[in-house]
């Protein structure tokens, strides 16, 4: 006897359904409509890319390269990777077309999934999807608080309160050097207290302690020195600006010089808006600035400055009103009925109104009872009766009212009553 096995969704994974997905459609349309709005065009990249630009990119010393990617060797033997982030592959796209020849704004925006092997949590999956947007060629620390306010602008359309913004600087090639220098020795004074995996980032790359969730390495982590302290007078006025551009703007943000992100490329400024509604994962979206990415890739030295949102928990905490359905569910009776209901289901769609019709035998009764627990608006009521006459009954599922019309007449009711 074949044993018949249930496959299942891979773990950290999840389906998302027709009644979610709408949500997502939404969030997805108004982001879209605001990035747009900004300039933003979008681009699209691949998703799987040669595992050499994510460790370059991500950086060797991240939490991502080193344990969260999705690797694998295609049937040539050569080396892939899902992708973990987006801005590698915009960077690599960019230099790949010389996009920055081209007399538009080098100014993106990018809806897709990503892959990372973390542990699943609540909203922390290992396919999770996240919005991109990214700035290139623009030094002047005016756009980095631009796309804050762009940030703050929808999460506000979204109605999405209850949030705080983040903001630090981590420095540049000339400042960061010394403080890391002190980071490592205050790090190596309380080695102790660290996890294995943060005594190994004491000498690889002290900064990623930071991103530790270890209760023990963050509780150390709160004496280390702070990297707002150790800025060069450029570092420092930078930082500056990009406060004074978000105070003109009045939005008010927290510095927190512990926020360095998880990643090996930030230069100078970086943010996050993070909601206390989301429990331990609680960044909604995160950012700064990359000015070197472009140069290490080979390409032209351009900066670059973006920010990610995490779609799953940006939806979580949109507030979602359902809309009426404004469709229609078509019943027949018999076969000529059928064939009259098709093509008038037809010329409805072709109206621009959503028709719905159900081919499985079901009486008149029956079929009204579904459009009913459909939420359908209307029912539009094809019998022999209505087939001879041209006339058509048209219920209105709300108010109960039927009205007779003539097929031309179907869309103006409906258009009239809305
Ligand atoms: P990052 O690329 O790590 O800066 O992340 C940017 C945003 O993506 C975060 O603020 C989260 O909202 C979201 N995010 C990152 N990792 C995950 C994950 N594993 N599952 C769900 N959302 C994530």
């Amino acid at each position: 006897m074949s044993e018949k096995k249930r496959i299942a969704a891979i773990k950290g994974t999840k389906d998302i359904l027709p009644k979610e997905a709408r949500k997502w459609q939404r969030v997805e349309a108004t982001a879209k409509r605001i990035f747009e709005l900004y300039g933003y065009r979008e681009i699209r990249a691949p998703i799987f890319e040669a595992t050499e630009l994510f460790e370059k990119g991500t950086g060797e010393t991240s939490d991502i390269v080193i344990k969260e990617m999705y690797t694998f060797k295609d049937k040539a033997g050569r080396s892939l990777t899902l992708r973990p982030e987006y801005t590698p592959s915009i960077v690599r796209s960019i230099i790949e077309h010389r996009l920055y020849l081209q007399p538009d704004p080098l100014r993106f925006y990018f809806i897709g999934p990503m892959f990372r092997y973390d542990k699943p949590q609540k909203g922390r999956y290992r396919q999770f999807h996240q919005m991109d947007i990214e700035v290139f060629g623009e030094e002047a620390p005016a756009v980095d608080a631009e796309i804050v306010e762009m940030a703050d602008y929808l999460l506000k359309t979204l109605k999405v309160t209850e949030t705080e913004i983040l903001v630090n600087s981590v420095g540049c090639q000339g400042c960061r050097p010394l403080y890391l220098k002190e980071l490592r020795e205050a790090a190596e004074k309380k080695r102790a207290l660290l996890c294995p995996d943060c005594q190994r980032k004491i000498t690889a790359n002290p900064l990623r302690i930071f991103d530790c969730k270890v209760e023990t390495c963050r509780e150390a982590a709160r004496g280390f020195p702070k990297i707002t302290d150790f800025l060069c007078a450029e570092c420092e006025a930078n930082f500056d600006s990009f406060k004074a551009h978000l105070d003109s703007f009045q939005i008010s943000y927290i510095v927190e010089p512990r926020l360095v992100r998880g990643i090996d490329y930030y230069t100078r400024i970086t943010f996050e808006i993070i909601s206390a509604k989301l429990g331990a994962q609680d960044a909604i979206l995160g950012g700064g600035r990359y000015d070197d990415m472009m140069k290490v890739f080979g390409g032209p030295d351009i900066c670059g400055t973006g920010f990610a949102v995490g779609m799953e928990r940006l939806v979580s905490l949109a507030p979602f009103t359902r809309e009426a359905e404004d469709f229609l569910y078509l019943a027949f009776l018999g076969d000529e009925a059928q064939e009259k209901g098709m093509a008038l289901a037809r010329f409805l769609r072709q109206n621009d109104l959503e028709c719905l019709i159900e081919y499985k035998e079901r009486s008149l009764r029956n079929q009204i009872s579904r459009a009913n627990k459909l939420g359908a608006r209307w029912v539009l009521i094809v019998g022999e009766e209505e087939i001879k006459s041209g006339k058509y009954q048209l219920k209105n599922m709300a108010t109960g009212n039927q009205v007779e019309v003539g097929k031309e007449d179907i869309i103006k009711v409906i258009r009239e009553s809305a």
